[in-house]
């Protein structure tokens, strides 16, 4: 296996050679930080699209599912706050001319000095024997003046944010003695907030024309729906409202592929409960999303915690869970509890009542919420990229494949005759006919087997079925697995169970 480095650009290159994920018209030399699926990706895509919604709506009583529009009224995002408050910190280095977002910079250098920290500690854990790490951690110099380091920059950041103070940020900037990878110059323009949402105008005459937005996230397309929902479904609380789609943020650094896109999906549901009991619910959300992420067996340590330094606005608790992609770990679902901010300000702002009545408590309240948001396109990514191997086999050469849980892989199952005459298609195709009600397949009849193989293997194809003259006498074919190579003689009329339980999403779901 490569190093890291240069894991990510190999596993871009094969995202496009297979058809995964192409940039967005690319014969315009593409449009920057968006990209299209090909006809691999969209099926790996809807996978894990699949997987959230049935684990969240189907498996969950007190959870439905909605799909509202990307263009809501403009004062929706007044009172969201994203219109005053959904803001970056960006500087300018003005020597490479390069943007990049303050906050983004800071945290890298943060984590510099605790990977410096780590090594520390690493090194002596390899000298000494019995090896006393927190006593190491608090008296070696090295190690405590670093953290004191760290320490100090974090509350001073914290602050700063919270106060909005740009010019405290720029400070920190330069007291870290940050450079721009580029030019390898301090010459920094000042902090400035930067609005990440797209507008654009609605009417066909420019007098009626008003100013609307593509929406930044879908959580506020539940929060306008909330008692449309909880009345026509008699929902009782605690419930939830879960939906997909798109969300559009004008990102100032767009880089690292699908991971920072400024057209992107997100899966988001909003846990309406009693006020007072958010604190529980919050804690619940994040061992069953994190429950979620390891059934998946993406592999031990992949995924960790994160508490939030900065809230957002609306948020009285926050944690990420991060994932270990190849440029590090870095955030994949954020788990936030809202408390009332938005059913609040929504009241305030349309001036109609968004209140629950608990038959229980026999009294309106506005409920709190906990809502659970992750980015189907990092989720792809978190998957792509651990699923990409290159293994060298025992003949010298190297194979290309993509370990994909077998329930998300794009294809199933592709059936090839072993020859392209003496009836091996036709039974192969009658194999074909049977299972492709179930799932999605491939017929290949090109090249040597090997050759098939292997293709199938860098799209993470989990079986390949071979036709042979023998099948035509007993019924039986050679079904190939992908992640151990290893082949199996199996009986035709075998065949769709044997899949069935080999691709079913319901073991997984069984684990949650
Ligand atoms: P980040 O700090 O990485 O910008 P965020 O904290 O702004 O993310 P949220 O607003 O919490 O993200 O959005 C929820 C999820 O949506 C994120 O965990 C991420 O998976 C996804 N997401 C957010 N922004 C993007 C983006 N520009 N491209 C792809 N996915 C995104």
């Amino acid at each position: 296996m490569s190093n890291n480095a240069e894991l990510f650009p190999k596993i871009i290159s094969h995202a496009k050679e297979y058809g995964f994920i192409f940039q967005s018209s690319e014969i315009y030399d593409g449009l920057a930080a968006v990209y299209d699926y090909g006809q691999y990706g969209a099926e790996l895509k809807k996978n894990i699209r699949e997987y959230w919604w049935k684990a969240m709506v189907q498996m969950n009583e007190n959870i439905v599912g909605i799909d509202s529009a990307i263009f809501m009224h403009p004062t929706v995002w007044k009172a969201s706050g994203h219109v005053d408050a959904f803001n970056d910190p960006l500087i300018d280095n003005k020597d490479s001319k390069k943007r990049y977002r303050a906050d983004v910079l800071i945290e890298e250098a943060v984590q510099k000095i605790e990977a410096k920290i780590e090594k520390e500690v690493e090194k002596a854990k390899a000298r000494f024997s019995p090896f006393d790490e927190a006593m190491f951690r608090s008296t070696n110099a090295r190690v405590v003046e670093n953290q004191t380091k760290i320490d100090a920059i974090n509350t001073r950041f914290k602050a700063a944010l919270e106060a909005n103070d740009m010019d405290g940020i720029k400070q920190i900037i330069i007291d870290l003695e940050i450079v721009c990878p580029i030019s390898g110059t301090k010459n920094w323009t000042d902090v400035r907030q930067f609005n990440l949402m797209f507008s654009t105008e609605m009417g066909s005459v420019s007098e009626d024309s008003s100013k609307i937005y593509l929406r930044p996230e879908t959580a506020q397309g539940i929060f306008v729906n909330f008692l449309n929902v909880q009345k026509t479904g008699r929902m009782r609380i605690p419930f939830g409202i879960a939906q997909i789609g798109k969300a559009f943020r004008n990102e100032i650094v767009a880089r690292q592929f699908i991971f920072r896109m400024r057209e992107f999906e997100q899966m988001e549901m909003q846990f309406f409960v009693r006020p007072g009991t958010e604190m529980e619910w919050y804690e619940s959300w994040k061992q069953k999303r994190m429950q979620w992420h390891i059934a998946l067996g993406l592999g031990e340590g992949k995924q960790r915690f994160h508490d939030h330094l900065k809230l957002a606005h609306y948020a009285n608790a926050a944690a990420d869970i991060e994932f270990e992609f190849p440029f590090g770990f870095k955030e994949l679902e954020g788990i936030h509890s809202r408390t009332d901010f938005d059913l609040k300000s929504h009241e305030e702002f349309s001036g109609k009542k968004l209140r629950y009545f608990d038959p229980e408590l026999n009294e309106s309240y506005i409920p709190y919420v906990v809502e659970t948001s992750i980015g189907l396109d990092r989720m792809f990514l978190a998957i792509l990229s651990t699923a990409y191997n290159e293994e060298k086999l025992e003949d010298g050469t190297t194979r290309e494949v993509l370990n994909i849980p077998a329930f998300l892989a794009p294809v199933k199952v592709c059936v090839m005759p072993l020859t392209k005459k003496d009836g091996l298609p036709e039974k192969a195709r009658e194999i074909l006919d049977v299972l492709k009600y179930d799932h999605i397949t491939q017929y290949d009849e090109k090249d040597s087997i090997g050759k098939r193989y292997r293709r199938q293997d860098s799209i993470g194809t989990p079986f390949c079925i071979t036709v042979d003259h023998q099948s035509l006498e007993d019924n039986m074919v050679t079904i190939r697995h992908r992640d151990t190579m290893t082949q199996e003689r199996v009986a035709i009329a075998d065949l769709p169970k044997l899949v069935n339980s080999k691709v079913s999403i319901n073991e997984v779901l069984k684990q949650l």
